[in-house]
């Protein structure tokens, strides 16, 4: 019996599971939910975008600042907002 509901669990999970893998990049990023079709794009990815386009930018000035917070107190130290 338990053999039975576990291959049927089993069952259930690869055919849910494979077309997703088909369809997903075989190279998922770790910080992220992008996947890319190779290790150069992921690398790249990792390297100048993963990340920053979280990055808040300064509506006056234009600087980038990692943290909602950080513009905050960038506002308020450089623009006295
Ligand atoms: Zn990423
Ligand atoms: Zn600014």
């Amino acid at each position: 019996m338990k053999n039975l509901i576990f291959s049927k669990m089993g069952n259930r999970r690869s055919e849910l599971i494979r077309p997703l893998v088909l369809l997903k990049k075989p190279f998922p990023c770790m910080h992220c939910e992008r996947s890319y079709k190779n290790k150069s794009s992921l690398n790249r990815h990792v390297q100048y975008e993963c990340g920053k386009e979280k990055q808040f930018s300064c509506p006056i000035c234009q600087k980038r600042l990692i943290q909602k917070s950080t513009l905050h107190k960038h506002m308020l130290a450089v623009h006295g907002i």
